[in-house]
Formats: structure tokens, C-alpha cells, sequence
């Protein structure tokens, strides 16, 4: 069993690898390559990381290692690379926020319409390659000739470097504008989104900065939270109206909504307590007739 887990996971990973660079070397402007060039590489950092963890222990490529029946998410099996007792792996922050950003990616080219730049799908595909590169030889003792030939580890290496070029031209251009507000952005993960200009200047992933309603503080708008679905609303003959909205707004950055939610919970005690204490207050009445 042990056996078998071995050639799947190491050799299923590198095929997905070798795909995965054939997709991005399709001489095309089409994206759908791109998109099945991420598709694989994440597939096969996946499979790696299980590898990985298989040569700790066998037992560790298992979400529960008492049942040992379905492997670990990716996620998990991040976490206990990094754990200082199992992988003991130098992965940091910024990387391993990179590796999940791009797992969503993979689920998103998976399941929903594409709407990514390709620009974009080039950069996120040019970082987990180098990162899986790196990963192969340092962590799973590989040769570089096992994983892949040496002509497309060229072009590859070169479209590495077209990402090396346009990260130092976003880092001048923000010098060269001297004063600006820089938050991580969310879509490429880096330390580049010019909140002057709601615009990254590495990725070119533009949003709106908008203020939250409550707290007045500014965040990005994807990030506000709904919490419209804590309101009341009644049916009426099929059309939902609202209710009661506790006099707040439908949106608010996540320090808001913990604090909101706990309001409304309040809130809603208050009525029903109120309504319990009319309930008795009628009970006891003594009735007239
Ligand atoms: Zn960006
Ligand atoms: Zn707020």
C-alpha cells in the first residue's frame, strides 16, 4: 500500500508539472492555456506536498491520521510542512500566503467563468513555479532533468524573469512618485496597491477603496462584509421584505461585523424577553366576562 502511494504521488506530481509547462508554452495569447497551466502546477505542488509529508511519515498524507482514510487539503498539509515538528520547513508568511491565494486560484479557474488577466495568470503561474523548482530539488532531492527538459526550463526561467523585471519597474515607479500609501493587494498578494491610485502597480488589479460605513475607517471594498441576512424580513406572498434592520447598515469592514452581529444577537433577546414578559403579563390578567 505504502509502495503504491509512493509512485502516485511523486510520479502523478511530476506529470502534472510537465503539463503544466506544456500548457504555458503554447505560443498564444489565448488565456485557456494559462488557465490550465495554473490548474496543473497547483494540482502538482498539491501532490508534492503530500510527498513530502509521506517521507516524514505515511501517516501524515491523511486529514486524520487515527482513520486514515481521506488525504489532507492542501492547506493542512502546508501547515504541517511548516510545523517545526513535522516539516520543520522554512516556508514564510508572505509565501505561504502566496501558496493559498494561488490554491483559491486553481478553485476559481475550476469552477468559475474566467475573468483573470492573462498578465496575471502569467505572474501567478511564473511564482509557483519557481517556488515548485526549488521545492523538487531542495525538499524531495530531486534532479532538475527528472522534472523537466532543459529547453523549457529556459523559457520558463525567461518568463521568471519578465516577473523579476516587472516587480523592479512597479518598485521605481512607486519611488518615483515618492509619497504614497502602499497596501498588500489582494489579488496579487504583494506589498503594491497604491491606495491614491486604487490601482496595484505590480499586477494591475484595480478596486475601490470605499470607508466603512460604521467605523468610517477605509478598506478595500471587497473586503466589507454583508450582513443583511442577520435582518428580519417577513414573506409576503412571495416577496421578501424587510423587517427590521436595527437601524445599521448592510455592510461593514470585519472589525465591525463581529461587534454588529453581537448587537443585533442583543437585540433580538431584548424583543423576545419583551415579548415573553406581554405574553404573561396578558396570562395573568384576570379575564372580564
Ligand atoms: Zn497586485
Ligand atoms: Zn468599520
Amino acid at each position: 500500500m505504502t509502495g503504491t502511494h509512493k509512485l502516485d504521488l511523486l510520479n502523478n506530481s511530476i506529470s502534472y508539472f510537465r503539463e503544466a509547462v506544456a500548457y504555458a508554452q503554447h505560443e498564444t495569447l489565448e488565456t485557456k492555456h494559462w488557465k490550465f497551466a495554473i490548474v496543473h502546477v497547483v494540482q502538482a505542488m498539491e501532490l508534492a506536498f503530500k510527498e513530502r509529508l509521506r517521507r516524514i511519515h505515511p501517516t501524515f498524507i491523511y486529514e486524520n491520521i487515527d482513520r486514515g482514510d481521506r488525504t489532507v487539503t492542501l492547506r493542512a498539509a502546508l501547515a504541517r510542512l511548516r510545523n517545526p515538528k513535522i516539516g520543520n520547513m522554512p516556508i514564510s508568511d508572505a509565501e505561504a500566503n502566496k501558496i493559498e491565494k494561488a490554491f483559491e486560484l486553481r478553485n476559481q479557474l475550476t469552477h468559475f467563468e474566467f475573468d483573470h488577466l492573462r498578465e496575471h495568470i502569467e505572474l501567478k503561474f511564473a511564482e509557483i513555479f519557481s517556488f515548485m523548482i526549488f521545492f523538487y530539488r531542495l525538499h524531495l532531492s530531486l534532479d532538475t532533468s527528472e522534472f523537466i527538459d532543459e529547453d523549457q526550463h529556459a523559457r520558463i526561467i525567461k518568463l521568471v524573469r519578465a516577473r523579476a523585471e516587472l516587480m523592479a519597474r512597479a518598485l521605481e515607479y512607486m519611488k518615483s512618485r515618492g509619497h504614497l500609501t502602499v497596501w498588500c493587494c489582494p489579488s496579487c498578494v504583494e506589498d503594491m496597491f497604491v491606495v491614491e491610485e486604487q490601482q496595484c502597480c505590480f499586477c494591475h488589479h484595480k478596486e475601490s477603496i470605499v470607508e466603512c460605513p460604521s467605523c468610517g475607517t477605509e478598506s478595500f471594498e471587497s473586503d466589507l462584509e454583508d450582513i443583511s441576512d442577520e435582518f428580519e424580513y417577513s414573506m409576503d406572498e412571495g416577496v421578501m421584505r424587510l423587517e427590521n434592520d436595527y437601524g445599521m447598515e448592510r455592510v461593514a469592514c470585519p472589525e465591525c461585523v463581529g461587534r454588529m452581529r453581537e448587537k443585533i444577537e442583543d437585540l433580538r433577546r431584548e424583543h423576545y424577553y419583551d415579548h415573553l414578559a406581554m405574553e404573561e403579563y396578558y396570562a395573568s390578567e384576570p379575564r372580564r366576562g
